[in-house]
């Protein structure tokens, strides 16, 4: 392709307060339409808002988690326009002076810049039945807190959009600021786009709106770049607009030419004065900032001999890595020496077949699985000791994991322990070898399917339940005295 994708995303976060940002409204999910609102919030005139401190901390929060320089100075700014949803005809956002720049976000090997963090309120929600000839409104929504988070052009294609914002809802989860339930609404996120050639500074940058899963931003990016790539191969300009993503359909539709910024008559909100945190203030805020992902990745690399990209999965949510912690206190608990095989071991599990089974079982976190960290655990130790094999582990797991059953009552209860008792596969064996003169004449001539053969032999005889490795071994040994 000779053009080169731009790619910046704007991620709309609802903040997890109890209350509104302006006024003591519930902000409860699913609650009776317009049963979750008051003068203010439904933008009565003469009402005053007043700044919810705890929707201001949890942002403070998040901007200095991203790396964000506060700004000295915190100031709303009414943007307004006119929409059936927003009856005061104006939204208290931030403006010229966000809450928070020039941050970044690691994804993998790379730096994306986060070019600002502002707060706001968000509007009421429209509902348009089908068949019914009038909308209906909903304000419960209105003044529910939101952060915005504005990525700057640093994005090269739909897959590193994506991965760009699962490190990012990774991150706003450690720090517990946002249930990011996409599906609620509590995560969204608009895209801007352009394509470049490589000799030029930037393309028309489209803006595209309504992505509501990893799923539907790489499909609306992909269509947005093909669409984009056309018109310019066939000579025609892109115009700058904003357009809506069809998820059904997998394409994006023309919604109204671009806005600029003059076209909301920003001016500073005059019901809420512009204020300032101290130093201190931001100082004990960014003290209690937990271990964020970025970081716990490379302590688990360095401390559990993990490779950087197992490391980096297993922290990819809060959820697996604390599972993680609790499996490596449960090989301290279990007395255990802490050997690098047995995370390996572990994190090759949470990666591999965990992974796969909440995949199948569209779980979010590991937490919902009945699968407990000493579980895990168990089940790597029967790995370990030879009592199971590798194979027979998944088949464990994948009934364990059905029902609760700690692994190691499982394999006892329907002793699927192999045998590793020399004594035992010894004798097995050598009623094996009486048994078929004419295979041991072959192994003789030097056949060695011959060999395979009595193994199977033996494995039909324990039922299975030989370890194969020691069987092997143990009737090459008989052989080969029986041969002197
Ligand atoms: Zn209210």
């Amino acid at each position: 392709m000779t053009y080169v994708p731009v790619i910046g995303l704007e991620v709309h976060l609802q903040l997890a307060t109890r209350s509104k940002i302006f006024c003591g409204c519930a902000t409860t999910f699913g609650a009776a339409a317009n049963s979750q609102v008051c003068p203010v919030c439904l933008g009565f005139p003469g009402v005053l808002p007043v700044l919810n401190r705890k929707v201001l901390a949890l942002g403070i929060r998040t901007a200095l988690a991203l790396g964000c320089r506060i700004e000295p100075t915190i100031v709303f700014h009414r943007k307004n326009y006119f929409y059936p949803d927003l009856p005061k005809d104006f939204q208290i956002s931030q403006y010229d002076l966000p809450l928070g720049r020039s941050g970044s976000v690691e994804v993998g090997e790379r730096r994306i810049r986060v070019h600002r963090v502002h707060l706001e309120e968000d509007a009421g929600k429209l509902i348009h039945k089908e068949g019914e000839d009038a909308s209906l409104v909903d304000f419960n929504r209105s003044g529910m807190p939101l952060l915005e988070i504005v990525s700057e052009p640093d994005l090269a294609s739909p897959e590193e959009a994506q991965a760009y914002l699962k490190t990012l809802k990774a991150i706003l989860q450690y720090l517990e600021v946002s249930d990011c339930d996409m599906e609620k609404g509590s995560l969204r996120c608009d895209t801007n786009v352009s394509l470049r050639r490589p000799s030029e500074e930037l393309g028309t940058k489209v803006e595209v709106k309504n992505l509501n899963s990893f799923k539907s931003v790489g499909r609306a990016l992909t269509h947005e770049i093909e669409r984009q790539g056309k018109l310019l191969e066939a000579g025609e300009k892109v115009a700058q607009e904003t357009r809506l993503f069809d998820d059904a359909r997998g394409i994006t539709l023309g919604m109204r030419s671009k806005e600029y910024a003059h076209d909301y008559r920003y001016f500073p909100e005059p019901d809420l004065v512009p204020f300032s945190l101290t130093e201190k203030e931001i100082e004990v805020i960014r003290e209690e900032l937990p271990e964020l992902p970025a970081a716990k990745a490379k302590r688990f690399a360095a401390s559990f001999g993990l490779t950087p990209a197992d490391a980096r999965g297993v922290t990819a949510s809060r959820a697996a890595a604390d599972y993680f912690e609790a499996c490596v206190k449960a090989v301290a608990g279990a007395g255990l020496r802490p050997e690098p095989g047995t995370f390996k071991a572990i994190a090759n599990w949470i990666l591999g077949e965990i992974a796969r089974v909440m995949n199948e079982r569209n779980l979010e976190e590991i937490t919902a699985l009945q699968f407990s960290p000493g579980h895990l655990l168990e089940l790597v130790q029967l790995v370990d000791s030879g009592k199971i094999s590798h194979k027979m582990a998944k088949e464990v797991f994948a009934e364990v994991v059905k029902s609760g059953e700690s692994p190691a009552r499982h394999v006892q209860a329907r002793n699927l322990a192999q045998v590793t008792d020399a004594g035992r596969i010894r004798e097995s064996a050598q009623a094996v070898i009486q048994e078929n003169p004419g295979a041991v004449e072959d192994f003789k001539k030097g056949k060695p399917r011959a060999l395979m053969f009595l193994v199977g032999q033996l494995m039909r005889r324990t039922q299975g339940s030989a370890s194969p490795a020691l069987a092997q071994e143990t009737l090459r040994e008989l052989l080969k005295e029986n041969k002197r």
